[in-house]
């Protein structure tokens, strides 16, 4: 079966192997992050919409867990701000009922948590991964690009509601950009809003693969930990980088044009390294590059040298 709303699953940073569910069309989202590995937003807004029949995207779970995969989670995540989707609280209670087994999580920039019908939507969700990288609105805007209608504080306010009406865990990333929100005055303002959040981990995340802007830099493994150490809270974590084991797990069932396909998927979703391939697919290296000359016969396929190594992708 052609997958068009799932993805990977993925060696995710902070979710383990992960299933993705895409509930938002290539790339519909509040924000325009400087540092998205999707590439820019194309449509920005706060509008809530159902993208997609909802029926198409249960056919495609029913189809992939008939195999009754190995997960760590399932994750609604993707192309964009997932709770933009108005089909998100359907397809979250329709996967507990029917898959009871397997974890769900959210990852979400946030935006629309000051809204009480899209919290009571991810209720039933184990996990929420909300973003938060500055509670100043210059640096917020400067980092996340969002609609005008949002602010900073609308964001902190939103995830203290989901903290009063949530129990399950919510992990909050910090996005850091070192120069951009690393002064001791943003690490102090966002120290006061996580006590007031009390969520139950705190990520200090950086780029892993090129973001939208070239001059956004990672930040080294020794500022995460300085970070970390000013903020002086427990529960605070920097995301490690993905230790890979070429061994992990191959779950690429079926067919030559099946491994094509998903291959294909993921680096028109986001940059990847063969290594990162290789760990989502099982794939040896030496067939993911025949892979890539494959669909490199048929569409463009750009390279991008990091720091971690030649990223594919294929620009938009
Ligand atoms: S990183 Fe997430 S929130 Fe930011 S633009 Fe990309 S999809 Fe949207």
């Amino acid at each position: 079966m052609q997958y068009s709303h799932l993805f990977g699953p993925v060696h995710s940073r902070r979710l383990g192997r992960s299933l993705g569910i895409d509930l938002v069309p290539f790339k519909t989202c509040s924000y325009n992050c400087v540092y998205c590995e999707c590439g820019r937003t194309t449509v920005k807004t706060v509008e809530r919409r159902e993208f997609f029949p909802i029926d198409e995207v249960l056919a495609e779970i029913r189809a992939y867990l008939s195999h009754s995969p190995e997960l760590d989670f399932i994750t609604f995540s993707g192309s964009g701000e997932p709770t933009l989707s108005l089909s998100i609280g359907e397809v979250i209670r329709f996967l507990k009922d029917s898959y009871p087994d397997y974890r769900i999580s959210v990852l979400t920039n946030g935006s629309l948590l000051w809204r009480s019908d899209v919290r009571e939507e991810l209720l039933p969700a184990d996990v929420i991964l909300p973003t938060l990288s500055s509670v100043f609105d210059d640096t917020f805007r400067k980092i996340h690009r969002p609609v005008p209608v949002i602010s900073a504080m609308q964001i902190v306010e939103g995830l203290e509601c989901l903290r009063k009406d949530y129990t399950g865990e919510i992990w909050l990333e910090v996005f850091i950009i070192p120069g951009i929100n690393t002064s001791p005055e943003e690490l102090d303002g966002l120290r006061a809003a996580i006590e007031r959040i009390h969520p139950d981990r705190v990520q200090l995340n950086t780029l892993d693969r090129p973001g939208s802007e070239d001059w956004v830099r990672p930040a080294s493994p020794g500022e995460l930990e300085e970070i970390r150490s000013f903020l002086g809270l427990t529960g605070v974590e920097a995301v490690e980088p993905v230790q890979y084991e070429l061994s992990a797990g191959a779950t690429m069932p079926g067919e030559w044009s099946d491994a094509v396909a998903v291959v294909h998927e993921m680096i028109r979703r986001r940059p990847c390294t063969l290594d990162d391939i290789s760990v989502s697919t099982g794939l040896s290296r030496r067939e993911i590059l025949k892979i890539l000359r494959e669909i490199q016969s048929g569409s463009i396929i750009e390279e991008k040298r990091e720091d971690r190594g030649i990223f594919y992708f294929c620009p938009e």
